[in-house]
């Protein structure tokens, strides 16, 4: 095993491309240190300076409404409830505002599969943010959704995309792609999308010329091969398009949930990050989840291939449901940039310099 590690540790310092096997060959033999020196070497070729950026954005759950009822979430609620709710205009509107007071640049609305919101409930909304707020950027609307407007709205994927990209929709975040494994996702729930579609909704978006990200939320039932399936999986359509920005993987949060069970170890999440930095050779930053993991975990996560703290958060609900309780100030994640050897600058969704 030796002379294997031996053989696929020097490909990577060649800066060669590791394959499905090979990534899971460190998965399960690697030793944690070796990861985090093999991912800071990927990292430090595509990042050679000491900067770690972050952005100032807000979540905005515009409603908690959802059909797919996934056993992992501890935010929905059922058409009917008495506890669901749908976002008023002026209720956006004051979000927005505070975000803006905040330095904010954009908002990241995301919500559940509500059968009340058709594609004019989305059009209009950001039309009226668009003309309201130009300087907002609107990166809104996971695949699961976009799928779901799509289909109560009896639109193709692609003429959906392009009228929420009229109204004002300029990108779109990972979200919902937990495992990119059919299996996998058939046992959390067999209501949401399948990892075609998923995959599909990010590729007509970048056919589109409009850009996203992807996410991984694993430590749940998944397998490690499952995790490098799904890393392949996001690798294949980045050689096709070009359109991730960033990948932001992060753990399962199991309070409050259907499924329940375990929080994924932080030494699980470094080697997961770590395997992530080197398997995605082609996707340009790596987020750490200061939010799952708390800001020391994160601090470490920048020498184990992250070179992005993520987002303030001025407001997240949905794992925060499910028991996710850590909160920074802005001057806090500067400073925990700072304090791990780095130099903190804001950026925006695209990942442009602001400071
Ligand atoms: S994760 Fe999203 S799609 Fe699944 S139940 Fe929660 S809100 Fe609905």
């Amino acid at each position: 095993m030796n002379a294997r590690l031996n053989q696929i540790e020097q490909k990577i310092l060649k800066k060669e491309r590791i394959s499905a096997q090979e990534g899971l060959v460190l998965f399960n033999n690697a030793d944690l240190l070796t990861l985090g020196f093999l991912s800071n070497f990927v990292r430090t070729a595509l990042h050679p300076h000491r900067r770690v950026t972050y952005i100032i954005d807000r979540n905005i759950n515009y409603t908690n409404i959802c059909v797919a009822q996934c056993d992992f979430c501890a935010f929905y609620k059922k058409v009917g409830s008495p506890e669901g709710y749908v976002l008023k205009k002026d209720q956006i509107a004051r979000k927005i505002e505070e975000t803006i007071a905040l330095g904010g640049t954009q908002i990241l609305m995301q919500g559940g599969l509500n059968p009340a919101l058709k594609i004019e409930f989305f059009e209009d909304l950001f039309r009226f943010i668009r003309n309201q707020y130009p300087t907002i950027r609107i990166h809104s609307l996971s695949p699961a959704e976009i799928t779901y407007v799509a289909k109560i709205s009896r639109l193709t994927l692609e003429q959906t995309l392009i009228r929420l990209k009229e109204a004002g929709l300029a990108s779109i975040p990972g979200g919902g792609a937990e495992i990119l494994v059919d299996e996998v996702r058939r046992k959390l729930n067999a209501n949401k999308t399948t990892t075609s579609q998923w995959l599909e909704v990010m590729e007509t978006a970048h056919h589109l010329g409009m850009k996203t990200t992807a996410t991984m939320m694993f430590g749940h039932i998944e397998t490690l091969e499952d995790r490098i399936e799904h890393l392949v999986r996001i690798r294949n359509l980045q050689d096709k398009t070009g359109g991730f920005t960033a990948f932001i993987p992060w753990t399962y949060q199991p309070n409050n949930t259907k499924l329940g069970g375990e929080k994924a170890s932080a030494f699980d999440y470094l080697r997961t990050l770590a395997i992530s930095r080197l398997m995605l050779d082609n996707v340009p930053n790596i987020q750490v989840s200061w939010v799952t993991m708390g800001a020391k975990i994160a601090q470490v996560g920048l020498q184990f291939g992250g070179n992005d703290f993520g987002s303030l958060m001025i407001e997240e609900n949905v794992v925060a449901a499910a028991g996710a309780g850590f909160r920074l100030s802005l001057d806090e994640i500067k400073r925990q940039i700072t304090d791990a050897g780095y130099e903190p600058h804001q950026r925006d969704m695209e990942y442009n310099l602001l400071n």
